[in-house]
């Protein structure tokens, strides 16, 4: 949803409290509708969570830059949730899924629009794209949807 004065939340979930010192950039780029990601400016590897050292075996430098990155990639894995806490009870159920993006970044992030209760129609290796949930004027979290894109 794009951010204005007509934006309003159905946010129930918890509020990430973003680490200003690792992942600024990260909040910034969702604020805008992008996955930024970081990336290690010696071996040129994006890698994720965001870190201030690379965290690729025998690089280790602190030369961190960030990129907006595709915002697409490939469904690794899932797993219906039936039990949760909080604001995410609303939600029951729901997909949690590890999604590999096209930088080659493994995350744990949500997906949606998808039959939680019919598992056996999500497929894994499905081509996917970030979408992001408007939270308030700070905090836009991002999620992932199915695709029909090869
Ligand atoms: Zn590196």
């Amino acid at each position: 949803m794009p951010k204005d004065e007509t934006s309003t939340s159905n946010y129930t979930g918890p509020i990430p409290d973003p680490d200003i010192l690792t992942a600024k950039e990260f909040w910034e780029g969702t604020q805008n509708q992008n996955l930024v990601l970081p990336k290690c400016k010696s071996c040129k590897e994006f890698f994720f969570y965001p870190r201030i050292i690379c965290p690729k075996k025998g690089c280790h430098k602190t030369d961190i830059i960030w990129e907006v990155a595709s915002g697409k990639g490939y469904l690794y894995t899932f797993a219906i949730q039936h039990v949760a806490i909080d604001g995410w009870k609303e939600k029951l159920p729901f997909v949690t899924a590890f999604i590999d993006t096209d930088e080659k970044v493994r995350m744990l992030s949500v997906l949606k629009n998808v039959d939680a209760s019919q598992p056996q129609s999500i497929i894994i290796g499905s081509r996917v794209e970030v979408k992001f949930e408007y939270v308030n004027d700070d905090i836009s979290i991002p999620y992932w949807e199915i695709i029909n894109d090869k």
